[in-house]
Formats: C-alpha cells, structure tokens, sequence
C-alpha cells in the first residue's frame, strides 16, 4: 500500500498553505507563530522550493540558488525566523567582472562602486551621486512608463560599459531586462547596493533545517509529498483543497505555486471575473536557468582571488536577447569554498549559471536532450579553464540541470527561475478580491522574488490573512509581526 503522507492531518485548519518556497515557508512561520492552526503541503520530498540543495557521493553539496542576496535578508531573517538563522548571514566581498568592456573586482556596495564609476570609468561624481539617488527614490507607485535601459541612458548616454557593469548583476539576480520598468531595477539595485552581497553560511540544507525546526515549534503541520490537486470555492469564498485523495478545510488558503499555475491549474477561471482572467492570462512569466554544477577532488582548492561570484561574458556587446540565447555567452560563476559550511566536509565547488528560455529546451528529444546538456558542459568547462587551469582534470564530478530540470522539481510553469514578469504582482495581489480567503505569495514581478523577496512577500500576505482571520472568530493569540 502507498505511503499516506496525510496520516494524522486534521480535516479543517485556519489556514493551509500550498507550496514551502521561501514565501510558502515564511506565511506558514508567521501565522504558525500568531497561534493560528497551519497545515503546509509540498509536493515535492523535500522543503525549500527553488532555495534547494543536492548531495553527491563524496560529501559534495551543491546549493542549486545561493548565490546572493541583499543585506535586509538579516532582518527579514531575525524578525520573522530566528536570531540563529539571520546570525548565519554574512557578506560575499568578492564580486568579479570579467567581459570585453572591463575586468574588475568589487565588494558591490554605493562606496566601492562610486570608486570605481568615477576613477575607472570616468563619470562625475555628482552623477553618480544623483544616479544612486534617483535610483534609491524609487517606489513601487511611481510612473512604470520609464524603461531601465531609457533610465541609464538618461543618465550614462552612450556608455554601454556602465549600462553593462549596473545591469548584469540584476539580470541575474532576477531575470530583468533593459526594456523593463526602471522602477524594477532601481528598487533592488538599491537592495543590494545598500551594503552589498549576502549568503548564507552553511548552505541552503542547514537553513532550510532551521527553518524547519521553526516550524516545528510553532506548532505548523508539515507534510512532503502532497500534491494539492485543487482549491475549492463556495459562494466566492474559499472552502478547502484536494490533496491526494482527501479534502482538507481552512479559512484561508495560501497558494505559493506559480501565479499562472495557482489560477488556472488550481483554481479555474469559472469563479473568477473575466477582467481579471484576461489579466492574468496576460501575465508573463520570467525566464529560466541553466548551470552546470562542479566539485572539485577532495583536497583540491582555488585561490580565493577568482572572486565569490563572477560575472563572465564573451559578447562584445550587453543585449537582452544575448543573455538568454542558447549560445551562451554570458556565464556567472559562483564559488564555494571551503568556508561555505564551515562545519561540513571541506570541498570546493563551483556553478555556472546562465538565463535561459524554457522553449530551447523543451520541445528535445531524450537524445538531443542528453546532447545538449553534454555540450552545456563542454562548452563551460572550456570557459572556465581560462580562469581555472586544467579544470577537468581537477573535477570529481559534473553535472548540468536545464529550464526542465526546474519545472520537474518544482512544478512552475516552463521552469519560470524568478516567477513572472512585473505584472504579476498586481494579479497576485488582486486575487483576495476575486476569492475570499485564498492569497497567493510567491515569486511575482522582481521586487517580489528571490531569496528576500519570497520572504518580505511571505510577510505582507501573512499579515492580509491575519487581518481577515481578525474579524472572524478565533482570532490568533499573538500578534502577526
Ligand atoms: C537557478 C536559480 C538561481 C537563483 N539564484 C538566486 C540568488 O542568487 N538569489 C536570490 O535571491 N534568488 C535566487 N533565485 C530565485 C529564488 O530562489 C526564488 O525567487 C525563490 O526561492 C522563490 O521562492 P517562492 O516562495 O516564490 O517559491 P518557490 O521556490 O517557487 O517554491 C514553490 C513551491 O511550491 C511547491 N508547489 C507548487 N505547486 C504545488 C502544488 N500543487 N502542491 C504542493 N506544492 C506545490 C513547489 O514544489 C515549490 O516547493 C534563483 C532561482 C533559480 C532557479
């Protein structure tokens, strides 16, 4: 007989949660913590969503998206989870650049950069000051006519080198692009420019432990392995959701699936205005990823002079469509050293990821399939022995994973890496309007997506949910935040 993953759940709680992303994680927490009833379903064996890890014979661990995040991840961290959890925090100083316009070093914050944009690359001083400002002045309300490309050029007309060296880390770090809105990029370049690069030491497996003994303690009913097939909604309100094999109740649900996949795979569009319908089919989803994963042999180790994470491209040119293209020429390496989980294994490790378009990848046969990710990992290991020589003698193991590889795991639609497109956001949030009761937090648009993003979303919808379990009976015994 099957395993029941569902053994001992109740048939109602306040409040159940689809999905344990950093955002799913963070809303259960929350209410968890307030002394609402949480039930958390995952469909896949292991909690984290995207914030995930892999292991490898030889006490190689791979973290699959630590590769940066802003400085407010320590109080997000220490408000929301544990002191413990935001004391893991600590700064990457070494961001490398190396593309056909400049080479350089930096430990990417206002200070450094504004060193660098005004001795390297020659722009006035009261330019960049007044670029940081306009940028650190943005806010979600203000005019999204303006694009981020339309901004630079205002600012740094014809410099294609400082367009590259402000853009590049944001694309990466969210999928962004020139033809977005500026506000998109000038609220998390401020992000990150307020005190740098931020990872977590220990790696994704101890955070997402701890998190999960948090949960624990706030009394949040974990189950793995439930595939919420449905949610169920009554009179424009919502009454539960089907889960392998059984209907649970709750007064409010939390969907921190896909925003597409939420509407139109969990809920349907029946119960739902046809504006908004046609909004939310109109709501584009960002791209997704390649990488190719890299241990090296025990005992091997690098300088640590090749940076924490370095952004790499053979194109002449910063274009859009170049970082997506199947002929990559963009590359960012993060490096793993030993110091990464202090009390593991010492092992050096490095990934190379790259933006990519889901539709390269998903019409292959197995064979071009295999094909393809063999030549992802040629073509890398090629890039990479210019900076590390001999690197496939020094390798123990290798591996790539595709915009595929990130749907199979996590069920987001076409291997979406950052959600969707900008437009997201006012579609997620409009949904409590349309259902009541039923929420969505989860990677939408850029402000709310990656690692601080998912959490800080996590927090503004647990405090909604709050709100509307407020007013009716059996109010939460302690304060949301
Ligand atoms: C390759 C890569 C690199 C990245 N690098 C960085 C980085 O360096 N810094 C950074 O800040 N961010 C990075 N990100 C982005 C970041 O990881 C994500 O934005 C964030 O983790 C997403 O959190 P989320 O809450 O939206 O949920 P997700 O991580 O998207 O998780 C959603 C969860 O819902 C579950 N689920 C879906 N449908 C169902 C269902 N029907 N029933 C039950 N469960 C369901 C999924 O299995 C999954 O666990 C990266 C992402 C990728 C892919």
């Amino acid at each position: 007989m099957p395993r029941d993953f569902l053994k001992g759940a109740n048939d109602e709680y306040d409040v159940i949660v689809i999905g344990s992303g950093l955002g799913g994680l963070t809303v259960a927490n929350v209410l968890g913590r307030a002394g609402y009833s949480v039930l958390l379903l995952e469909q896949h064996y292991k909690l984290g969503g995207m914030a995930t890890w892999f292991k490898r014979p030889g006490g190689h661990i791979f973290d699959v998206s630590l590769h940066g995040f802003p400085y407010g991840m320590i109080k997000s961290c220490r408000r929301y989870w544990s002191q413990e959890i935001a004391d893991s925090i600590v700064q990457l100083k070494g961001i490398r650049f190396d593309n056909p316009m400049f080479s350089l070093t930096t430990t990417y914050n206002r200070e450094d950069f504004t060193k660098l944009l005004t001795t390297q690359f020659k722009i006035a001083p009261a330019k960049v000051a007044e670029f940081f400002e306009t940028a650190r002045g943005m806010n979600f309300y203000d005019d999204q006519s303006l694009t981020t490309g339309e901004l630079f050029n205002k600012f740094f007309p014809g410099r294609e080198d400082v367009h590259r060296l402000l853009m590049e880390p944001i694309v990466y770090a969210n999928g962004s692009t020139l033809e977005d809105p500026a506000i998109t990029y000038g609220i998390v370049f401020s992000n990150f420019m307020s005190k740098g690069v931020y990872t977590f030491e220990g790696g994704t497996d101890l955070l997402i432990s701890l998190m999960e003994k948090e949960l624990k303690k706030n009394g949040v009913d974990i189950r793995i392995r439930c595939d919420v097939e449905k949610i169920h909604v009554e009179h424009g309100r919502v009454q539960s959701v089907s889960v392998n094999g059984r209907t649970i109740k709750a007064r409010a649900v939390i969907s921190n699936a896909n925003i597409n996949a939420t509407i139109f795979r969990l809920l349907g569009e029946e119960t739902l205005d046809k504006q908004f319908v046609e909004e939310a089919r109109a709501v584009r989803l960002n791209n997704s990823s390649t990488q190719v994963y890299m241990a090296l042999n025990p005992g091997e180790t690098i300088d640590e002079s090749l940076g924490d994470l370095f952004f790499t491209s053979t194109a002449k040119e910063f274009k859009t469509d170049l970082l997506l293209s199947r002929d990559v020429t963009s590359r960012t390496y993060s490096i793993y050293y030993p110091r990464t989980r202090p009390a593991g294994r010492p092992r050096t490790l490095i990934v190379s990821s790259t933006n990519a378009h889901y539709g390269d990848w998903a019409k292959l046969s197995d064979d071009e399939y295999e094909a393809s990710k063999q030549d992802l990992i040629d073509k890398t290991l090629d890039h990479l022995d210019q900076y590390v020589p001999n690197i496939r003698e020094r390798l123990a193991h290798v591996e790539a994973s595709t915009p595929r590889t990130f749907q199979h795991y996590t069920q987001h639609v076409a291997g979406a890496s950052f959600g969707t497109k900008f437009e997201g956001l006012a579609v997620s949030r409009a949904l409590p309007a349309q259902v009541k009761g039923l929420y969505h937090a989860g990677s939408v648009g850029i402000i709310m997506s990656g690692w601080l993003g998912a959490i800080n979303y996590g927090v503004i919808v647990a405090n909604d949910v709050d709100a509307l379990l407020m007013k009716q009976v059996g109010a939460a015994t302690q304060p949301v935040s």
